[in-house]
């Protein structure tokens, strides 16, 4: 299993980031995202649309507490891997997380807390610069899954409902199988 924790959603500046990070990790083979911060059910509701006319089986819940996200998923045999751009180097580190079974994956908001840092089983960087959570969910996953992500089919073997591209050189073709 692997899940996402986004800390520190602000309601009035993080709601596209926010979101973005959600479709991000759905879309590079993440199974769910937790957030913190301020509740926003904006951000349920468009996540969980995106899912049901898209397919698969990605989940979003909102917590109040990161720890209580933290602690449960390290009861249930987690490892938890911080993004961070001050920690070890992913290209060092990738192969030994691989090898882990369940991963919850932090990425901060506008202040992490130290906490964090100290609890994080790995703190991994993509790159050594600072950038985005976004940047850094997607690059995380690729390396993690060595880009096999790329090619998920989302509605499974038997596509009944939603919608389905069909990658063309030129132009868009999709196909939208009614509710
Ligand atoms: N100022 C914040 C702090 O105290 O760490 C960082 C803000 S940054 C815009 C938001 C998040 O993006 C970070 O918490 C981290 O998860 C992720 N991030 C940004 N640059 C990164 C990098 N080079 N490597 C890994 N994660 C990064």
């Amino acid at each position: 299993m692997l899940s996402v924790l986004r800390l520190g959603h602000r309601v009035r500046r993080d709601k596209r980031i926010t979101t973005h990070c959600a479709l991000t990790s759905r879309a590079f083979g993440v199974d769910e995202m937790v957030f913190t911060g301020d509740k926003d059910e904006s951000i349920i509701k468009s996540v969980r649309d995106v899912v049901k006319r898209w397919g698969g089986n990605f989940r979003i819940s909102y917590s109040k507490k990161w720890k209580d996200v933290l602690f449960s998923k390290r009861n249930q045999d987690y490892k938890i891997v911080h993004l961070t751009m001050y920690g070890v180097q992913l290209l060092d580190v990738i192969p030994k997380i691989r090898k882990e079974k369940n991963l919850l994956v932090v990425v901060g908001g506008e202040k992490v807390p130290p906490e964090i840092f100290k609890e994080a089983d790995y703190n991994v960087s993509v790159g050594l610069q600072p950038h985005s959570e976004v940047a850094a969910l997607a690059v995380f996953f690729h390396e993690y899954f060595k880009g096999k992500e790329l090619t998920r089919d989302f509605n499974n073997k038997k596509f009944e409902k939603g919608i389905k591209i069909l990658p063309q050189e030129k132009g868009k073709k999709v196909i939208k199988n009614s509710f």
